[in-house]
């Protein structure tokens, strides 16, 4: 056996410090390393800003939100939410731990094929299909998601025309008592729409109805939101069962499952307040196995779970621009990345982290972007220790939406790098140049030459 190395014991003296006027510290320690590798050498390494991803906390929550539902329902399988963040590297941890692809658009549908998703692993949502996407779906034998009667016509005649018979589910909206409800996209549950189309689908028996889906809002913090969405979705199977003798496949519960992000305005920390996977679990497994299904007849639960998968292993690492002082007197410090990379900005108060030791002292301050605008606000009010130029700052929690949400605004996007398990850093998205940007823009011959 290897003789283990000999560490000296630490002893660390805990600070209390005094209370601020909410009664705590906040955003108190500081985070120097991300997966044991040094936030300055990142930003040294790879430019600043950053956004590096975790690719063991990737794997971790992912572990967590399968044992979650397989502890507690026997056949589960999650599809991984392209736009959540398609950045391929970023897929491909979830596929290699098993997950599906799950997507909205024909451009995110070809990135999974690309990656290498069987294509009747591959999910096809949204409402905007074209027919040449439909059938490139169709072919690939992949579960089609119907947003509207107007994509169950146009599928019923492709497939026709194609003498395939597509495997379909309709997406289903309804009342779970979160208002207002998402019922722009799917058939309505309560009003019948649902069953209409799952009539039509049955009776010109071109299209084999394999499953039913639903997605009912995004960032849930309520549970039992879902146990009512399983119940009724359960209650279509079962229906189906009785009315035409033909079993369900599946059920997909969609995504939506809060992060421990926590939303503007609320009063308890995301962390801390927040469902976790069990809770989630609990309620969608219970309700679909308390419906009437029978032993040998229970459907495949499929979660397309974005943002709790993904939002914890991602950071964004930034360095201070400037100080200034307001009018009214308070401290305000400019950061290096603004809304423009940093979307969810605008409804998370997100956690931020000084990369270096500090002193006790702590003042409100506001943090700032660099673009050139005044809505470009990372944090109204923030208590933080006062940072100088130069300093560096890690944003927590930023995995979800950003790296597909950010905007070429005045500024050039930034690198993404992972940390693997080996806590190696790899470039998985380049930092945009001019040329990246400028290599889709046309300039006619005549606007070529002015003088001034
Ligand atoms: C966006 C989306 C998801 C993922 O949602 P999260 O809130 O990120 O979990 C899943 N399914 C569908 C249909 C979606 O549009």
């Amino acid at each position: 056996m290897k003789k283990l190395q000999y560490e000296r014991p630490l002893i660390q003296r805990l600070n209390a410090g005094l209370m601020n006027k909410f009664g705590m510290r906040t955003e108190y320690t500081p985070l120097t390393h991300i997966d044991d590798v040094s936030v300055v050498k990142l930003l040294e390494d790879f430019g600043s800003p950053l956004f590096a991803i975790s690719e063991r906390t990737i794997r971790q929550t992912y572990r967590e939100a399968t044992r979650a539902f397989k502890t507690r329902y026997p056949k589960v399988q999650f599809a991984w939410s392209y736009k959540t963040n398609y950045i391929n590297a970023v897929c491909n941890v979830f596929h290699q731990e098993g997950s599906w692809g799950e997507v909205v658009s024909g451009f995110e549908y070809q990135k999974a094929i690309n990656n290498g998703v069987p294509g009747n692993k591959v999910i096809f949502n949204g409402p905007d299909k074209t027919d040449e996407e439909l059938k490139m779906a169709v072919r690939n034998n992949s579960p089609i998601h119907i947003d509207h009667l107007d994509e169950l016509y146009r599928l019923t005649e492709i497939a026709e025309e194609l003498k395939l018979r597509p495997r379909v589910a309709i997406r289903v909206n309804m009342d779970t008592g979160i208002y207002p409800i998402w019922d722009r996209f799917g058939f309505n549950y309560e009003n019948g729409q649902a069953w209409d189309a799952i009539n039509k689908i049955i009776l010109t028996d071109k299209l084999e109805l394999v499953g039913l889906h639903c997605h009912i809002g995004t960032f849930m913090l309520s549970p039992s939101a879902y146990g009512i969405a399983a119940s009724k979705i359960s209650d279509l199977a079962l229906g189906i069962r009785k009315k035409y003798k033909r079993n369900i496949e599946y059920i997909d519960m969609g995504g939506g499952f809060a992060s421990k992000n926590t939303l503007k305005g609320s009063y308890l920390q995301g962390v801390d307040a927040n469902p976790n996977f069990d809770q989630f679990a609990e309620a969608i497994c219970a309700a679909i196995l308390n419906s009437g299904f029978g032993t040998d007849e229970l459907p495949l639960l499929i979660l397309e779970t974005g943002r709790a998968l993904i939002d914890e292993a991602g950071y964004l690492l930034g360095t201070v621009i400037s100080n200034k002082r307001l009018s009214d007197g308070r401290r305000a410090t400019i950061l290096d990345f603004g809304v423009n990379v940093m979307f969810t900005s605008f409804w998370y108060d997100h956690k931020i982290s000084p990369a270096q030791e500090f002193s006790n002292y702590t003042e409100d301050c506001v943090l700032y972007g660099p673009l050139c605008m005044n809505i470009d606000v990372i944090r109204e009010n923030v208590t933080l220790p006062p940072l100088k130029k130069d300093d560096h700052v890690v944003v927590h929690n930023v995995g979800a939406y950003n790296m597909t949400q950010w905007m070429q605004f005045i500024s050039l996007r930034p690198a993404v790098v992972m940390i693997d398990m080996e806590h190696q850093p790899h470039l998985i998205r380049k930092r945009e140049t001019l040329s990246s940007i400028e290599s889709s823009e046309v300039k006619p011959d005549y606007l070529a030459k002015f003088k001034l």
